[in-house]
């Protein structure tokens, strides 16, 4: 069934979201800061608004995508914001990965105004949220998980209820530093191969299949040559750039203080990928760490 869409935040990620939904032929009105964003979605087949207002008075289901929690906080609490301005019933769905707290701030001050609201960080990157295959982590009540799959299955080819709310949250914060801290060890790990004389290809196959095989190895090899798609084989042209890494990091770290979990290597691994932006290597790719471990970017 066709349903009105309005969708807030249509940077790197949420165009090609944007644009699947409405290629699927939903009715997407899209608002964003930026009027070049506005005019990439208008030729993706969405139609431009002026405000969040205008881009949500007649949706039936508000999308989010923007860049951290405060941003999340304005659009759907601003005077001009979502809750004061979407229809009643309509089914919020921020899509943003902010930090745990605000996400649970958030969906309180919805179920005050009535309205249900889920947390849906993805992962997959913009190659997934172009070609819909992104996994959402979705944080909410059964009702609004269940309600929320129709439209998410159109974006997303894995979607995971994580729990209540903030638990999408919660549970794309782990995983993200625990990729960093993976990155970071399979990096030693090469780097140490290599100044002891071990050729990286013949590490990677034995590792490959022994216990210290990871997803950052097999899929993502930091060291060139293994896996041909991997951004160390285009120079660290980042598919996942060290910015948005450190930015996952240290909501990590902030969760850790909040609730006093022991996070030491992610601590640590927060430390590398600040060093690796005071060096001026934020763009790159976040597996681009090697190289900083062996000093060499
Ligand atoms: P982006 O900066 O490209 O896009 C965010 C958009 O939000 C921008 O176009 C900006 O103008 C807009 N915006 C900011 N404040 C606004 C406001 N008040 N009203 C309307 N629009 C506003 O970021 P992105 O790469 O698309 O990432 C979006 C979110 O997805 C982030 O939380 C990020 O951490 C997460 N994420 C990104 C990736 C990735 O690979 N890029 C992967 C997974 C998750």
């Amino acid at each position: 069934m066709m349903q009105n869409i309005g969708f807030i935040g249509i940077g790197n990620m949420g165009i090609g979201m944007a644009a699947n939904l409405a290629k699927f032929g939903h009715r997407v009105r899209v608002f964003d800061l930026s009027k070049d964003a506005i005019a990439r979605a208008v030729e993706q087949g969405c139609t431009a608004s002026d405000s969040v207002k205008s881009a949500v008075e007649n949706a039936d289901i508000v999308i989010t995508m923007l860049p951290a929690g405060a941003h999340v906080l304005a659009v759907y609490g601003d005077e001009g914001g979502v809750f004061n301005h979407a229809k009643s019933g309509a089914l919020l769905i921020d899509c943003s990965t902010i930090d745990v707290e605000t996400a649970r701030k958030v969906s309180k001050l919805a179920s005050d105004k009535s309205f249900e609201m889920l947390d849906a960080p993805v992962s997959g990157g913009t190659i997934g949220a172009a070609q819909g295959t992104l996994t959402f982590m979705c944080g909410g009540s059964d009702n609004t998980f269940n309600r929320s799959k129709q439209v998410l299955e159109i974006i997303g080819e894995n979607i995971f209820h994580a729990g209540a709310s903030g638990n999408g949250q919660a549970a794309k914060i782990c995983n993200n530093m625990l990729l960093g801290i993976c990155m970071i060890g399979t990096s030693e790990a090469f780097n140490l191969a290599e100044k002891l004389g071990l050729d990286a290809q013949v590490f990677f196959d034995i590792s490959k299949t022994a216990s210290g095989q990871n997803w950052s190895m097999t899929s993502y090899c930091p060291a060139p040559g293994p896996v041909p798609k991997a951004p160390s084989n285009k120079d660290y042209a980042a598919g996942f750039s060290a910015a948005m890494m450190l930015k996952d990091l240290r909501l990590s770290q902030e969760a850790s203080i909040q609730t006093g979990a022991s996070t030491p290597l992610g601590a640590r691994a927060k430390a590398l990928y600040e060093l690796m932006g005071e060096q001026g290597h934020s763009d790159l790719d976040f597996s681009a760490v090697i190289k900083l471990l062996a000093d060499s970017l």
